[in-house]
């Protein structure tokens, strides 16, 4: 069923605490940790606990969910002392864009200046 925990899923095994993770913050919908390959001083996670195989999955299924992801970004960012200097909200959408892994994921990078457009 849409949402619910699959047993093949690295991010819902996180969730469910059967592989080890650096968790940073929690909320009632989301948890979020740091990557373990980071790409910037700071590099963290925001999850749902929902399983969705992307965000616009999840934005169709659960779309208040999408909200509390972006507030709990903006509440590492400050926790991170990223804010002020700012900072990077990535969604990889399929695998032509990046995702390797399919439950829904914010990258939040910062900590480091940032080209525009990205590679
Ligand atoms: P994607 O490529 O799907 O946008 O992002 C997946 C991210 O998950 C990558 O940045 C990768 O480094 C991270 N990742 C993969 N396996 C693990 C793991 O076991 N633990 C943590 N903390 N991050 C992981
Ligand atoms: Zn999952």
């Amino acid at each position: 069923m849409a949402g619910e925990p699959q047993p093949d899923c690295l991010f819902c095994k996180i969730i469910a605490g059967e592989v080890p993770a650096t968790i940073v913050r929690e909320s009632e919908t989301t948890v979020a940790f740091r990557d373990i390959n980071p790409q910037a001083p700071t590099h963290v996670l925001v999850i749902p606990r929902a399983h969705h195989r992307d965000a616009a999955a999840l934005a169709e299924a659960e779309p208040q969910v999408v909200a509390d992801i972006l507030r709990e970004a903006a509440a590492v960012a400050a926790d991170e002392k990223i804010d002020a200097t700012g900072y990077r909200v990535v969604f990889n959408t399929g695998p032509g864009a990046g995702q390797t892994v399919f439950h829904t994921h914010a990258h939040v990078l910062g900590g480091r200046g940032f080209e525009w457009p990205p590679g």
